[in-house]
């Protein structure tokens, strides 16, 4: 009987001795989780607080805005703005996330991470007031309120009848030294007067009429006064003229291959829409690089032509 009990008052020890560990490395545990996101939140206060002490000590980069290197994510969001109830939830609207990333990830979101809504949330509030922030956002504004469709007309039993790479500041040697401050987007088959080119925004016709290195160009100032400019057509859309007030997707002419010469020159390149983008800035109006915005419109021309799902990048 005493061997039962004592064995039975051991087991109690020991399941007590158990129970106690147990505890203590709960507890433990415990202590380690609270330490570590003590330590992680510290760290991402840190890590934002030399965020915005750089970007409040850094004016902004003109020539890295104009490239304009930003994702299709990020396009797609300030895009959608008006019609985006998410946006209209939040304090912080698209184009303040879009200002954010582009001075987190100095001018180039192409591949941006995504930053933790109290990181981005401490940061902005810093910001938001910030001249450059402003400054900058304000740009953007401009750029991308008005724009509505991709400039070429997509059609559903093609693919895509265009091709464009990144050519933004690449050398240019005609009417002198320069350098590309546009997207050149050319037609697959290389034929004058076939494809169909389209206004980006809503407008008015400011400018129609032969220019020396444009051809027979077209140049729509969009609502928020940002200046769209359309070069090298073949013909233009006989009902538009100087003043018109015009929608986003409104025949502009066709594709050709005008330019670099006297009224009436053609075939000195390859048929291409030469599509430029200019808003104003402190320092003047400047021209912003269009190739991230039509690679975005592109895609999304194409699928809802083709009814395919395009990856948004
Ligand atoms: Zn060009």
């Amino acid at each position: 009987m005493s061997f039962k009990k004592s064995d039975s008052t051991f087991c109690t020890n020991v399941k007590a001795k158990l129970e106690k560990i147990a505890q203590s490395t709960i507890y433990n545990l415990l202590l380690v989780l609270i330490v570590s996101w003590a330590v992680v939140s510290m760290m991402n206060i840190i890590v934002a607080n030399q965020i915005i002490h750089r970007i409040r000590n850094e004016s902004l980069d003109y020539e890295l805005f104009r490239e304009m290197k930003i994702s299709s994510k990020l396009i797609e969001d300030v895009l959608s703005e008006d019609d985006n109830p998410y946006n209209k939830s939040n304090y912080y609207d698209s184009y303040d996330m879009l200002t954010l990333y582009s001075l987190v990830y100095n001018y180039d979101t192409l591949n941006f991470k995504k930053i933790n809504k109290r990181n981005s949330d401490l940061i902005l509030r810093s910001l938001v007031y910030d001249e450059t922030f402003r400054e900058l956002k304000k740009y953007y504004q401009s750029t991308f309120k008005d724009i509505e469709t991709f400039p070429v007309l997509q059609t559903s039993d093609e693919e895509a009848n265009v091709t464009f790479t990144d050519t933004w500041y690449a050398p240019r040697s005609y009417g002198g030294d320069r350098r590309h401050e546009g997207t050149d987007i050319l037609d697959k088959d290389n034929a004058r007067g076939r494809l169909k080119i389209v206004s980006m925004t809503d407008g008015v016709v400011e400018k129609k009429g032969w220019l020396e290195m444009g051809g027979y160009r077209i140049g729509i100032r969009s609502e928020s006064g940002t200046y769209f400019y359309y070069a090298h057509l073949d013909s233009y859309n006989d009902d538009i003229k100087v003043g018109d007030r015009i929608s986003a997707g409104d025949f502009l002419g066709y594709m050709g291959d005008s330019g670099y010469g006297p009224e009436g020159t053609k075939g000195e390149f390859d048929v291409h829409l030469h599509l430029g983008i200019y808003i104003d800035s402190k320092i003047g109006e400047i021209a912003v690089n269009p190739y991230y915005i039509l690679d975005y419109l592109q895609n999304k021309a194409l699928s809802q032509v083709t009814g395919q799902n395009i990856e948004i990048r």
